[in-house]
């Protein structure tokens, strides 16, 4: 049964005349799984409500951020009174050095942190970082790893440019990308080989140390100790993209989970609670190469904007209670164990890489390891899937290389519910 969609469709149509593809970020369109993009038009909790009145159990979670849930009352209250005192000041506010210290508090490898306004602008920054620091220019990045769309991160990337099959972007000069060297995720001897090489000339490793834009994928046991073992031998730095593992995997991230302290940490996303933020941070001694302290330049208009601040503090404030993360955990868990169930039951050729409160289902088994592997899933099947699915009320990411998201809002009753949306999708597949 598909889902009315008439509202939005009419909508769709005079907003692709305007925008292109009629979006402001590419996997929004549907593009890699057909069909119209249901509009939001408000969102309460774990569900949104689009145009024509359908209600959805939502898993994207605005990809990540909104790990409490849409419009969590704290977070709109805090909002609320930031917005009356002044929306921008263009000078430092109190909320920013809030955020900052909890940061500082909860990141092994935070001493001082920047503020940036999204995700893309913190990795674009680190890098430099790291070459300023280093005075070399070559980076490493990992096949499959999105890092956002700065230029010399835009190879081989994930996210929407694996969906829509553009590793790379025309527009792109190819002397912006030739200091970008490219290693195979969880595959240690590719890096050796590239350290090897290129001898003395690597600035630093940029990961995302769960990658979560190839669908969910976990660094092997090691893999991270021994990423930290050979950047320090040749004196590169460790750059952890924690965009998206920052404060999910738990108020230390990915560093802490896996009890490795990368050089240089970027964030974004949950660190928002939903408006744009980024930030990046590291030791005090690296981070004082930063403007105005040191010279390498880094600035923002926005960046630390109180409304920012104040939607990040609230829910970083929330979130920082043991028992949430534990929660969340529990609750992903028995939505993961009643899908793999399903699976197995129906006997479809799927896996699922999970960890916390963040899963992909993939349709290929065995369960993905790396770039490769990763692309040998069968996307038409997604798509199918995904479309089923919808039409029960559940909205997963659409595109099979993305992370679904939990957050406090879903109740274990949303759970139940999805299992069953689940189950008759994937039977219908
Ligand atoms: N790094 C990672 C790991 C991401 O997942 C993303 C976005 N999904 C980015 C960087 C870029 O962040 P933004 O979209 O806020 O620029």
């Amino acid at each position: 049964m598909k889902i009315k969609l008439t509202k939005s469709k009419r909508l769709y149509k005079n907003a692709q005349t305007l925008m292109p593809g009629g979006v402001n970020s590419p996997v929004r369109s549907f593009n890699a799984v057909g069909g119209t993009p249901a509009f939001i038009q408000k969102a309460k909790g774990a569900y949104t409500y689009d145009l024509d009145g359908n209600k959805y159990i939502d898993y994207m979670s605005s990809w990540g951020p909104l790990i409490l849930g849409h419009s969590d009352p704290d977070v709109v209250k805090a909002l609320k009174e930031a917005a009356v005192k002044g929306t921008s000041y263009g000078a430092p506010c109190q909320d920013e050095v809030a955020v900052a210290k909890l940061i500082v508090k909860s990141f092994p490898g935070i001493d001082m942190v920047r503020m940036t306004n999204s995700g893309t602008e913190a990795t674009m920054s680190a890098v430099r970082l790291a070459r300023a620091y280093t005075g070399r220019d070559y980076i490493i990045k990992f096949e499959g790893c999105y890092h956002g769309h700065a230029d010399f991160l835009l190879v081989q990337a994930g996210s929407g440019a694996t969906t829509f099959g553009t590793p790379s972007s025309p527009g792109v000069p190819k002397s912006f990308t030739d200091k970008t060297l490219l290693a195979k995720y969880n595959d240690i001897s590719s890096v050796e080989r590239l350290f090897k090489k290129y001898e003395g000339k690597i600035a630093g490793v940029i990961i995302e140390p769960v990658a979560a834009n190839m669908g969910v994928i976990l660094p092997h046991k090691n893999f991270l100790k021994d990423l930290r073992s050979i950047t320090k031998k040749n004196g590169a730095l460790l750059v952890f993209d924690e965009v998206i593992t920052g404060f999910r995997l738990g108020m230390g991230g990915a560093q802490k989970y896996f009890g490795v302290t990368p050089d240089v940490t970027c964030l974004g996303k949950i660190v928002g609670g939903g408006l744009p933020v980024g930030a990046f941070g590291g030791s005090k001694k690296i981070m004082s190469m930063v403007a105005p302290i040191g010279p390498m330049y880094q600035a923002g208009t926005l960046s630390g904007n109180p409304l920012a601040m104040a939607a990040g503090l609230a829910t970083l404030n929330k979130l920082n209670r043991a028992a949430n993360y534990k929660k969340l955990k529990t609750l992903t868990e028995s939505l993961v164990e009643g899908l793999e169930d399903i699976i197995n039951k129906l006997g479809i050729k799927a896996t699922i890489n999970s960890v916390e409160s963040m899963f992909t289902l993939f349709f290929t088994s065995p369960a993905p390891h790396d770039y490769k592997s990763a692309l040998s899933c069968d996307t038409k099947k997604y798509s199918k899937f995904f479309e089923n699915l919808l039409s029960t009320g559940i909205m997963f990411p659409p595109s099979q290389f993305e992370a679904v998201f939990l957050s406090l809002s879903h109740t274990e009753r949303d759970v139940d519910k999805t299992l069953n949306g689940l189950y008759k999708s994937l039977k219908d597949l």
